[in-house]
């Protein structure tokens, strides 16, 4: 089958350039509704009649956070059943793009897919527009050969990602036991390899806590002439209640932070050596070259680490404070300081708000200062972690292996993938990422691109997935009742790494 299916691909190269050059012509930015909203509906219209060809079923689902005062563009739910007692993958993918417009530093005209030197520029041509056709032409391509397709396979795109997926949330909350009730595995193809040439697989996205620290002196601004020297000043303190939460070597220095996070085994540090990761060029990508040419970290599994595996805290701004240019002599009345932490697995927003709420409270108190102070935290989330040993996962591996020869790189991500904890927190079934972009695609900016040999090596990485997920064996998971791993079980050294939700799955 393999051998059929990689041919047939290969054959069809230049179908899929078109067809990916008929998906981008088509501007569906979702940030610009406005103007957009039809671009979006056309954009879903035209992968619905896809999945129409193909003899799938398929629904333009109304968006269930849309109003008549705001319109949000439907959800596609799209539906290949093959045996009913056969494993079933949703796979997701989004239709809408980010804005792009030539004038802002495009080589080319960004909706107007253009072919240079193996790549093929274009605004949505990696992001997410060819992943999210490429489970298309793998589903075309059997078909087309006769060949059975070995999981039922349903379809979740939509056309709201680059503005929040507004909407999603709402839909996976209400249908994880009506759509989304017999999916036994979930796969994301929406991030991006770590390296230019070694496919990965991502296991772990860090989660966030964002706080505001608010300071307030007197009831409106005053001039330092009048009243430097009489009044407590707001930004003195938050000044010095902000050089308390961070040292200049990145460490954090709020006490119990660290607590929860978890030890690095053996097995999960052994990951690191083989990852395509060139620290001297992300020195480009970090922008540091011609300043210091220096990072936090000067080996690539303490740098990885650093940005994956452990917390970080960034000052952001501070709001209310003078920021023009020249010289103005403003006390400034209230100040609002801006900062948050890249949370790693086990630490709770929680505990985190706690933890940190403390720390301000016994560092305001040896200010000696009588002003008000106030600690807002205005975002949390939690970090998601799964393993390399799920079935899913290896699943993708074993397809990978085949297309390249070469098993993956195991990879986390600094931010956040909001979706793939929302599936896996509704449905309690595991959520695969399975990037098949480049490192160097420039998803979100000017000259995005998607290399052909990714385009056509990842329609035959999603095709062998699907086979290797038919040969996964045991009851469909998302039919599983039984008991899930105690707390003991899950404290056990390396447990967390396994990932293993219930027994049935170890
Ligand atoms: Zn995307
Ligand atoms: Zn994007």
């Amino acid at each position: 089958m393999k051998e059929r299916f990689f041919a047939y691909v290969d054959e069809r190269q230049r179908r899929y350039i078109d067809q990916l050059g008929e998906a981008v012509a088509i501007p569906s930015v979702s940030s610009q509704l406005d103007t957009h909203l039809p671009d979006i509906q056309k954009m879903m219209e035209y992968a619905a009649n896809f999945i129409q060809r193909l003899g799938g079923q398929w629904e333009l689902r109304d968006n269930p956070d849309g109003t008549s005062e705001r319109p949000l563009p439907p959800l596609l739910l799209g539906h290949f059943p093959v045996d009913p007692r056969k494993k079933t993958v949703c796979v997701y993918g989004h239709l809408d793009v980010q804005p792009a417009h030539i004038d802002d530093g495009w080589d080319s005209e960004p909706f107007v897919l253009t072919e240079r030197d193996g790549k093929l520029f274009g605004r949505g041509s990696t992001d997410d527009k060819g992943p999210a056709l490429s489970w298309l032409w793998v589903i075309e391509a059997h078909k087309e050969l006769g060949i059975d397709l070995p999981v039922n396979i349903k379809i979740l795109y939509e056309g709201m990602e680059e503005y929040g997926s507004e909407g999603l949330f709402t839909f996976i909350r209400d249908e994880h036991d009506k759509f989304l009730g017999d999916v036994d595995f979930f796969c994301i193809s929406d991030n991006y390899w770590i390296g230019k040439s070694k496919p990965c697989l991502t296991y772990g996205l860090r989660g966030l806590a964002y706080f505001e620290l608010i300071v307030q002196g007197c009831e409106q601004d005053l001039h330092s002439g009048n009243m430097g020297g009489a009044v407590h000043e707001a930004m003195t303190d938050l000044i010095r209640l902000m050089g308390t939460l961070v040292d200049s070597q990145g460490r954090i220095l709020i006490e119990g932070v660290m607590d929860d996070v978890k030890p690095v085994t053996p097995e999960e540090e052994a990951f690191y050596d083989p990852i395509e990761f060139d620290v001297e060029s992300f020195k480009e990508e970090a922008k540091v070259k011609s300043i210091s040419n220096k990072l936090l970290h000067g080996n690539k599994k303490d740098l990885l680490m650093a940005r994956w595996r452990f917390p970080t805290l960034s000052l952001h701004g501070i709001e209310g404070a003078f920021s023009g240019s020249g010289a103005k002599t403003v006390i400034p009345a209230k100040v609002k300081g801006k900062f948050s932490m890249r949370l790693v697995p086990d630490q709770d927003p929680v505990r985190i708000e706690q933890v940190v709420r403390a720390h301000i409270a016994r560092e305001f108190e040896k200010l000696n200062s009588p002003n008000k102070v106030e600690l807002n935290m205005l975002h949390g989330a939690k970090s998601w972690l799964s393993s390399p040993d799920h079935p899913n996962y290896a699943a993708a591996a074993a397809a990978i292996q085949t297309v390249f020869q070469t098993t993956p790189d195991y990879t986390r991500e600094g931010g956040s993938i909001p979706i793939t904890t929302a599936f896996e927190e509704a449905t309690g079934m595991n959520a695969l990422l399975l990037p098949i972009g480049a490192c160097d695609d420039m998803a979100h900016s000017q000259n995005e691109k998607y290399n052909i040999t990714n385009l056509m090596n990842g329609i035959k990485v999603l095709g062998m997935y699907l086979h290797e997920l038919g040969k996964i064996g045991g009851p469909k998971p998302s039919s599983c009742r039984c008991i899930p791993l105690t707390e003991e079980e899950l404290m056990v050294p390396g447990a967390f790494m396994k990932g293993f939700r219930c027994k049935c799955e170890m």
